[in-house]
């Protein structure tokens, strides 16, 4: 089957420093993907090519089917690809109803707009109980999970999440990505960035870890969990010795 989203063998960066070197990576409808890495791996950088941020210096962005090379990062949000960034990055002057209605620019969101808002107040009764406050009085927990209430106002078909536990408690991680989850129920495909491994791996199905700009792994939840690489790099264990199952490293490398 196609993958929604794809990408072969791309390069990207800044300037004349190359950031990605050779990403090959791929998100089936309704999967939930997680991209693992350290600081400064290329995660962000992976993303603002998706969305069209970032123009990728070569290799290839397929969305259903199709080259998205040329097509702009406004028009990507009409395809559905829609995008809560790192940092959350609300408008903190602006109300929460306000930040929501700035995510249903794109004309599809426009005309759909009654029911996103019905789609993301029921999906979070704090933004709705909280709509006419100022976004910058918000928790950190609410903002991001105001970041995403805007991205779905955009009518994602794919719903990429920057980091989203970060800087939030563990209680709120939790809700973050139970909500993530519940997400995920309606349909949308899902690919997220996480540095919190623990966290990625309750929700998603498969995920890539990053390194230096490369693929260095990737599997599906299990397999990630027990690969060396994941467990000494994220998870702070051994393989065999911690948490996480022993298990020969099933990862397939990139
Ligand atoms: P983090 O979790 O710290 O955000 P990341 O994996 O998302 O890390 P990126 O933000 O993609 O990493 O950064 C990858 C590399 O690109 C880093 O070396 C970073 O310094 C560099 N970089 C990121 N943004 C820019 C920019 N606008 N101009 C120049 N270099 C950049």
């Amino acid at each position: 089957m196609t993958p929604l989203l794809e990408l072969s063998n791309v390069r990207a960066g800044y300037g004349h420093s190359l950031v990605l070197q050779d990403i090959s990576m791929s998100l089936h409808e309704g999967e939930i993907v997680c991209l693992l890495g350290a600081n400064g791996a290329g995660k962000t950088t992976t993303t603002r090519v998706i969305s069209g941020l970032l123009a990728a210096g070569s290799g290839e962005v397929r969305f259903a089917g199709n080259n998205i090379a040329a097509v702009p990062a406004h028009r990507r949000v009409d395809l559905g690809i829609c995008l809560a960034p790192e940092g959350r990055q609300v408008f903190p002057n602006f109300t929460v109803h306000q930040n929501l209605l700035i995510g249903s620019y794109s004309k599809t969101a426009r005309q759909r707009r009654a029911e996103k808002f019905e789609q993301v107040y029921g999906l979070f009764p704090r933004l709705a109980e909280r709509r006419a406050q100022k976004a910058g009085l918000m928790s950190g927990g609410e903002q991001q999970m105001l970041a995403i209430g805007r991205a779905l106002m955009g009518c994602p078909r794919v719903l990429i999440l920057d980091e989203p536990s970060l800087g939030l408690a563990p209680k709120i991680i939790i809700d973050v990505y139970e909500t993530v989850a519940a997400i995920a129920k309606l349909g949308l495909s899902i690919l997220f960035v996480e540095q919190n491994v623990q966290a990625a791996l309750m929700i998603a199905h498969r995920g890539y870890v990053i390194a230096n700009g490369r693929i260095a792994a990737s599997g599906t939840t299990a397999e990630l969990q027990s690969t060396s690489l994941v467990q000494e790099a994220f998870l702070g264990t051994k393989t065999g010795t911690g948490r996480a199952p022993p298990g020969p490293a099933r990862l397939s490398a990139h």
